[in-house]
């Protein structure tokens, strides 16, 4: 998958390559606390999440939401953003959801701390709402270098936020889910949102079938 221009830029110039525009160009950035997640340890990343102020999710939120779980972790779950819960205890996945992934973790004989879990966004937006293109723009390199940080086996994006920012497309989770796709180089397996799950219970059978699916190539994934 293609990376985001102004992420692409970010990742060169950290990597001391000049980056050559034409003079007229209007360049796309990232703010800058964003562009310097790319080389931050796990520390300094949590700090800069904490303060971030990139969007205007910053001034309603009660916690950031960092992620949780084992920093050496094989499994990488991606969710949507906080809830409200989410938001009062600064940790992803508490409430009614959050019961079922754990649930359906322990299926594949995991705990949550063994794997990672996070969301494409750090803050709650109001009301629930879908998250909006600029506020995932501003927050993917935050995720972005978890992922570097990790270097997961495997990644499982529950839900359609999480799949379709994560993959860059619009099909509905129904076409991703159920197949192998890849994240710089990291399998990455859609499945449903618990949340869903919890409307659509006759639906958990097949994100059985995904956790299967994600725990193979999991286990064929080089380290
Ligand atoms: N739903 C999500 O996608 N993430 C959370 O952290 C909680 C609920």
């Amino acid at each position: 998958m293609m990376q985001p221009e102004h992420q692409r830029r970010a990742y060169l110039r950290a990597m001391g390559i000049d980056v050559w525009l034409p003079r007229d160009a209007v360049e796309p950035e990232a703010a800058p606390e964003a562009q310097a997640a790319v080389a931050m340890d796990w520390e300094t990343l949590r700090d800069t999440v904490s303060a971030c102020t990139l969007c205007g999710l910053a001034k309603s939120r009660t916690n950031t939401v960092f992620g949780i779980g084992n920093s050496n972790a094989d499994w990488l779950i991606v969710g949507e953003a906080p809830g409200a819960e989410e938001d009062r205890r600064g940790e992803p996945f508490v409430g009614r959801a959050g019961k079922l992934l754990d649930e359906m973790l322990r299926a594949i004989g995991k705990r949550r701390e063994d794997v990672f879990i996070a969301n494409i966004l750090k803050c709650r937006p109001p009301d629930n709402r879908d998250p909006k293109s600029d506020e995932s723009a501003s927050c993917r390199p935050y995720l972005q270098r978890q992922i570097e940080l990790l270097q997961p086996k495997i990644i499982l994006a529950v839900g359609r936020i999480a799949a379709q920012s994560l993959l860059a497309s619009d099909e509905p989770v129904g076409r991703m889910r159920g197949r192998a796709h890849e994240l710089d180089g990291i399998p990455l397996v859609v499945t449903y949102h618990p949340a869903y799950l919890l409307r659509s219970p006759s639906q958990k059978n097949k994100a059985w079938k995904d956790l299967c699916l994600a725990a193979k190539l999991a286990a064929e994934s080089v380290p």
